[in-house]
């Protein structure tokens, strides 16, 4: 079998890719190894699908800040929104995440579907690459054994995270093969495990927070609502940090700030004046209307003190004590929910060997999306890197088309 393009994964970099290119000149096969296309988008965002944010900026990709920013250049926001507009999807913001106007994650898949109806785009669902060689343009193998010729690879596979969706990472062997380097894979937003002894009677408490990740000498503070569960905590801020955490944590812990509308110095003086406010109470009635029961018993517990304590017999020691738990309430990490929950890959192919105005790894190799070693926060961010991608793959392979084509003569 034989194309113009080749595009590796249906998912979001993938579909924008086939989108861009429908109703051209070039043949464009798309490969999915699923039985169905875009099946991970129809999780994303809870079901409601947050593919993009009004408030967009390189500093949210952490490391890979430098080349998103030169990405961000070349294909700016507006237009992943107005190719969105194009293909008839209507958005609504919720504080400047963007979601479908529908608020159904199957409205962006439908577009997209949509949009790739055109003769010029054959999509082979069922159909996992299991092998790429580079040489007078490429030849990619299929796992029923079927050779694909094509001039140009969109490589879009998606990373590790959530293996069920069609991700396992097997993919990234097909990189090493074509000798590009893969950095160190770890899961990112994704729930935190911890040990503490009040874990399973706070299972299911929610409330704001501020937490602080603590590792080598290192911190990460986000502020958000925090969600207990029995293996220990999530939430978007408890995603935010989980990219931080090692593989092997060792002295890795967080501390919570229950009080987070309260600057942590100032937390002292509202608990002597609540204290003189209500001294007659027992220390388990002194937050009431404040913080969760459970949340309280937690503290008084971690801090020796005794539940039934009048409020107003508490020494300084004991004050100074229920500050530091009010502020900095202790958890160690032991780990995360790994990879089978987690959102996003941490890592992947290195992008220094990636050119971010084209984003060809080789000449008419292009790589998109999570594959790539580039993690956003939450919020819409990692969607609307992928479709970047996509999108800018396809502009570049329509420019050089336009401009005689690639030349794949090593010598050239
Ligand atoms: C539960 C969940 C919720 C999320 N919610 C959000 C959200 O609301 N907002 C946000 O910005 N991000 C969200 N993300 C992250 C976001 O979905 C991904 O970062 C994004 O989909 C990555 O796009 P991609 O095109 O690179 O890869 P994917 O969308 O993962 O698509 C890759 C596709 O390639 C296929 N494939 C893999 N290997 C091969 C192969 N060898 N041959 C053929 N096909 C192959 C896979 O089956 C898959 O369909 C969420 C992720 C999860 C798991």
């Amino acid at each position: 079998m034989q194309s113009d393009v080749l595009i590796i994964g249906a998912g979001a970099a993938g579909l924008a890719a086939a989108a861009r290119l429908r109703d051209t000149a070039l043949t464009v096969t798309l490969a999915e190894r699923l039985p169905r296309i875009g099946k991970k988008l129809l999780s994303t965002g809870n079901g409601r699908c947050n593919f993009s944010n009004t408030d967009m900026q390189p500093t949210y990709y952490h490391e890979a800040a430098p080349f998103v920013s030169a990405l961000y250049e070349r294909t700016p926001p507006h237009t992943v929104l107005r190719f969105f507009e194009d293909i008839g999807l209507m958005s609504l913001s919720d504080e400047g995440r963007l979601y479908p106007r529908t608020n159904a994650a199957s409205s962006v898949l439908d577009v997209l579907r949509f949009a790739i109806n055109s003769p010029n785009i054959h999509v082979l669902t069922d159909t996992e690459i299991t092998g790429i060689t580079a040489g007078d343009g490429f030849t990619a193998q299929t796992q029923s054994g079927e050779t694909l010729r094509t001039k140009y690879v969109i490589f879009a596979p998606g990373g590790a995270a959530a293996p069920h969706l069609g991700t396992d990472g097997r993919s990234y062997a097909l990189l090493k093969k074509l000798n590009l380097p893969v950095t160190a894979l770890r899961p990112s937003l994704v729930q935190l495990k911890c040990r503490h002894p009040a874990l399973p009677s706070l299972k299911g408490i929610r409330t704001q927070a501020t937490v602080s990740l603590h590792h080598g000498g290192e911190t990460h503070s986000e502020t958000g609502e925090l969600l207990f569960a029995d293996y220990g905590v999530s939430g978007v801020c408890v995603f935010q940090l989980s990219r931080f955490v090692p593989e092997h944590p060792e002295n890795v812990f967080l501390t919570i700030s229950f009080l987070p509308e309260i600057p942590a110095a100032d937390t002292s003086t509202w608990l002597w004046e609540r204290i003189s406010r209500f001294p007659d109470l027992p220390a388990e009635n002194l937050f009431t209307g404040v913080l969760q029961r459970m949340i309280v018993l937690a503290i008084l517990k971690d801090a020796g003190i005794s539940r039934e304590k009048r409020s107003g017999d508490l020494s300084p020691a004991e004050r100074n004590r229920l500050t530091e738990e009010l502020t900095a309430f202790k958890l160690p990490v032991v780990g995360t929910l790994g990879m089978e929950h987690a959102q996003v890959t941490r890592g992947g192919l290195a992008l220094g060997v990636v050119n971010p105005n084209t984003l060809e790894a080789l000449p008419g190799f292009y790589a998109c999306g999570e594959v790539l070693d580039c993690d956003g926060i939450c919020g819409g961010y990692n969607l609307h890197f992928a479709f970047t991608c996509g999108i800018t793959a396809a502009d570049d392979i329509l420019t050089k088309e336009h401009t005689g084509g690639i030349t794949h003569d090593p010598s050239a």
